[in-house]
């Protein structure tokens, strides 16, 4: 093997190690990443817990949401829902709040 071989091989080497230590570098960098991401999952599914609608009486999925809102006398109001997923509509009487 001539010199300028022997030194190829060295370079060959020394650029598998530094392959290798960058990937550990990276593998070391993975548990932080993924508890940041366990969290910013958990914030989301918060998120899209609180976005869900009531249940709809008629399909059963959560999707029902107050659409409007009109007067019904004595301080109650009347409250137009409709499922986002099958189009059921109905009324409810909400009483005032604080009684
Ligand atoms: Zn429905």
């Amino acid at each position: 093997m001539t010199t300028i071989e022997t030194l190829q091989k060295i370079k060959d080497y020394y650029e598998k190690i530094r392959d290798i230590w960058q990937r550990l570098e990276h593998l070391e960098k993975l548990p932080t990443q993924l508890e940041e991401l366990q969290m910013r999952i958990a914030k989301l599914e918060d998120r899209l817990k609180s976005r869900l609608g009531e249940a709809c009486i008629h399909c059963g999925e959560l999707a029902v949401r107050v659409v409007d809102t009109s007067p019904a006398g004595n301080g109650k109001s009347f409250h137009h829902l409709k499922c986002n997923a099958c189009g059921f509509e109905h009324k409810r009487v909400v009483l005032p709040t604080g009684n």
